[in-house]
């Protein structure tokens, strides 16, 4: 099965994607966390990545498609995937469907969390708040600064998203701010398992 999350930052998208990676037995390819961690190593993409994801905006698309290009072409997702954080873009989500073509599949669904945006900046610091509690890093971009841009550009560049998936009979939406577990439910429920 394969999947996509949407849905602004702060939706849950991660938690739900691991939920649903732990009940289908395929990865959650997560693209944020693929550009933290090279971040963290240093490489090139890394470093040039991490000042823009600090600010809020958005890595550019062709850095982000070679980094899922790659991923989903390892063992492990052959059977399927849930994209969280990818495509965020027009032009990565038709960067996908060629990717997908090309491997001759398709996508099965894609799950949107709504959430209104009063809730998000609560999320956010939330999630700030509990990292820090728990002795972990505290990700740069989780701060009412950079919630600001990231939120403009969900508006702007991957709302659009939204329409592109509804047009293709592909778009399921669930109530974000339902409790964590009835999410899931919910979640799996359209994706008729
Ligand atoms: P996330 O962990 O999904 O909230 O992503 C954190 C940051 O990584 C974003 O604010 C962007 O700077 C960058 N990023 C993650 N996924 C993408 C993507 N698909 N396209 C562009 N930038 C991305």
């Amino acid at each position: 099965m394969r999947v996509i999350m949407l849905g602004p930052p702060g939706a849950g998208k991660g938690t739900q994607a691991s939920r649903l990676s732990e009940r289908l037995g395929i990865p959650q390819l997560s693209t944020g966390d693929m550009l933290r961690a090279a971040a963290a190593k240093g490489t090139p993409v890394g470093l040039a990545a991490r000042e823009v994801m600090a600010r809020g905006e958005l890595v550019s698309d062709e850095v982000v498609m070679e980094c899922v290009r790659e991923r989903i072409a390892e063992p492990d997702a052959a059977t399927g995937f849930i994209l969280d954080g990818f495509p965020r873009t027009i032009t990565q989500a038709m960067g996908l469907d060629e990717m997908l073509a090309v491997a001759g599949t398709v996508l099965d669904a894609v799950l949107e969390l709504r959430v209104g945006e009063a809730a998000l900046l609560d999320r956010v610091i939330s999630r700030a708040r509990e990292a820090k509690a728990a002795g972990q890093p505290v990700r740069a971009d989780d701060n009412p600064e950079a919630l600001k841009v990231r939120l403009d550009a969900y508006r702007r560049q991957t709302e659009p998203l939204k329409d592109y998936y509804r047009l293709a009979g592909l778009l399921r939406t669930v109530d974000g701010l339902l409790p964590i577990d009835r999410i899931t439910t919910r979640l799996l429920i359209e994706l008729q398992l």
